[in-house]
């Protein structure tokens, strides 16, 4: 198995190195391949995602991958931004599916801002789908309200757009990972408004007459936004489409508190995938050995479940993680009285120790 290594910029090459530390420490036939991405590649070569980076990942059963991003970017033209990298491995790699879990320890139910008895022991799934609807849909544009007598005004434009082939295929991903979990998903649409949501519930019904064991619910996005923080534990496959998902996954996220803990998988019909944590570069912190690597390291236990079949160490390397956050260490941004601060390093070590 070939692994494309991209650690990127700000905290990613130190997250990183300490999920390669717990990766190494399984002793796993993977061999691992290094390159640059973001502004690391824009330092190096001129471009955010070089055609070696891609060629590397295209070659690869999987892409482990930092983060990408500084402030000091923000005023390059936007297709040579850090952050295009990421879409342009989306793109290459036909990444449709994106899994976003929202699992809350037990031990850190306290960084919640809810109630702990509405989040201990939350476990749900978000899959939300990544290459089509209102980001990808045309026509989109903006035009200029026509000078002289008032025509018109000024507008800006996008088009929400799903194929039914494209909602099969997420609908079919969302309904085997329910079949690995408690049996249970929740499509959300809008269809009560949008046609493209009326296709998609549709869809999600034809498709969910196929797992008769499954038990298929819908739901409006709306709702779904209010019962994720009212009532969260009712959900655990959550599948919905590019843009809810998108505002979805990052509620979700938040619900257990600690941006630092949440990994993700982008995968493609072969199960290619790109495991990154849901944070970003953290530029503040950058350096200093405070960033939290444990969603990184628990990225790089759904690569080993979801693109390298290696379930038994991704299973050693999740229990590894309980076991220190149960033996009370914290990094910074999980710290809480009671509990022992530790840096970057610390962390990834006593993981490596508690697998061993
Ligand atoms: P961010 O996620 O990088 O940071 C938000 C806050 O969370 C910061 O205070 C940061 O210190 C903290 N944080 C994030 N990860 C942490 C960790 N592992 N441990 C401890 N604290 C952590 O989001 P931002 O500040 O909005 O963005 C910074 C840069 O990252 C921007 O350039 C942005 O475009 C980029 N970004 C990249 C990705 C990606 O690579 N997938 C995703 C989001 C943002």
């Amino acid at each position: 198995m070939k692994v494309a290594v991209l650690p990127g910029d700000g905290i990613g090459p130190e997250i990183i190195a300490e999920a390669l530390k717990v990766l190494k420490v399984l002793d796993l036939k993977i061999e691992f391949e290094h390159a640059d991405v973001g502004g690391a590649a824009y330092e190096s070569s001129g471009h955010p995602l070089p055609d070696s980076t891609t060629k590397l990942a295209l070659a690869s059963d999987a892409v482990l991958f930092g983060a990408v991003g500084d402030w000091k970017y923000d005023k390059l033209e936007r297709a040579l931004r850090p952050e295009q990298a990421i879409l342009g491995l989306r793109k290459h790699l036909g990444l449709y599916a994106n899994f976003r879990p929202a699992i809350c320890y037990a031990e850190l139910t306290h960084a919640s801002s809810l109630k702990p008895e509405l989040i201990n022991g939350l476990d749900i799934l978000i899959i939300r789908e990544l290459t089509g609807d209102i980001y990808f849909g045309q026509p989109k544009g903006r035009r200029k309200a026509v000078d002289g007598p008032f025509v018109g005004d000024d507008e800006g434009f996008d088009t929400m757009r799903y194929t039914r082939s494209e909602i099969e295929r997420i609908m079919h991903t969302a309904f085997k990972a329910a079949e690995k979990r408690s049996k249970r998903v929740t499509s959300v649409d809008k269809s009560n408004v949008l046609e493209t949501s009326q296709l998609w519930r549709d869809v999600a019904t034809e498709v969910g007459k196929m797992y008769p064991h499954i038990e298929l619910d819908h739901m409006y996005v709306d709702n779904a936004a209010m019962q994720l923080v009212k009532e969260p534990k009712k959900f655990d496959v959550l599948v919905t489409g590019n843009m809810f998902g998108d505002i979805l996954s990052d509620e979700a996220a938040m619900l257990t508190g600690s941006i630092g803990m949440l990994p993700s998988a982008s995968l493609n019909s072969k199960s290619q995938g790109l495991y990154e944590p849901s944070h970003g570069s953290a530029p503040d912190i950058a350096g200093k050995g405070l960033a939290n690597p444990l969603a990184t390291i628990l990225s790089s236990a759904m690569m080993l479940r979801f693109s390298l079949n290696m379930e038994s160490a991704a299973l050693r390397i999740e229990k590894a993680v309980q076991a220190v956050l149960a033996s009370g260490l914290r990094t910074p941004d999980i710290y809480s009285d009671g509990t022992q601060r530790v840096g970057t390093v610390e962390m990834g070590n006593a993981v490596v120790a508690a697998i061993k």
